[in-house]
């Protein structure tokens, strides 16, 4: 398929809710909707494998909701329940273009989505399906971040690809301080000692111990996500080691 060079043939994508919300900041922007299904058809169609975790953010956060009184640990499963949703939506979108995918849901939910079990995952993964992992952890306490880690620990991943609305991970906030510097390349010992907010520490944790590199890259740009994985070096890599 394709024939496009890869760099990475298996990849999990992370996309945090808020993308899915567009302008409008709150739930779910039908055209944001299909135009990432559209993104996501066509890196499918160079031959790679892809997996996608899409956070909550849009919807509901636990630790925010928590602050408004709520049990933390009954605002996290809501949390869970709204990245459901967002797959959902997303699934709806990709079978809509033509690409064959499966929900896979950490909190079992028969008849809206496959429990996740790890082989039949990687068993959709070779057919060619995309594989939309929900539910989170199925963990309260935990985040999409983590989900993503864990998920491409288990299903052997060559690499997160971490979306996010900035080019890659700065020095300070690009969006309010205008000299920040975006870094090229970073160790997972630098991310957690400068505490850059690339993903949570229980992440990146999970990716230092496991050797998993990510790659930090804006998906607002089209075909930035094609660029990634045929290695065309946007956005910062989080690696062991520098180059
Ligand atoms: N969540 C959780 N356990 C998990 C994953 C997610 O409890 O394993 C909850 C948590 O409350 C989180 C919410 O689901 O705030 C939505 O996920 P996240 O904040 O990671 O979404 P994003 O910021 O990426 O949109």
């Amino acid at each position: 398929m394709g024939g496009a060079k890869l760099k990475y043939k298996r990849v999990i994508l992370k996309v945090t809710g808020e993308v899915l919300a567009g302008a409008q900041k709150y739930g779910i922007d039908s055209k944001m909707v299909r135009a990432f299904a559209e993104e996501i058809k066509e890196v499918k169609e160079m031959g790679c494998e892809m997996a996608l975790v899409i956070g909550g953010g849009n919807i509901l956060r636990g630790a925010e909701a928590s602050e408004g009184g709520m049990e933390r640990a009954t605002a996290d499963y809501m949390g869970m329940l709204a990245t459901v949703i967002n797959s959902l939506a997303l699934q709806d979108a990709l079978e809509k273009s033509g690409v064959s995918t499966r929900v896979m849901s950490a909190i079992e939910m028969r008849q809206v989505a496959e429990p996740y079990i790890r082989r039949r995952a990687t068993r959709h993964l070779e057919k060619g399906r995309v594989v939309i992992f929900a539910g989170g952890t199925g963990n309260p306490y935990f985040t999409t971040d983590t989900t993503a880690s864990l998920r491409a620990m288990e299903i052997g991943a060559d690499v997160i690809l971490k979306a996010t609305k900035v080019k890659g991970v700065y020095d300070a906030d690009p969006l309010k301080h205008e000299g920040a510097k975006m870094y090229g390349e970073l160790t997972y010992i630098e991310v957690l000692n400068k505490e850059l907010k690339v993903m949570d520490s229980t992440a990146i944790s999970l990716c230092m111990d496991n050797q998993l590199p990510i790659v930090v890259f804006n998906i607002m740009e089209k075909g930035n996500i094609k660029r990634v994985v045929r290695g065309e070096g946007i956005g910062t890599l989080v690696s062991a080691g520098k180059r």
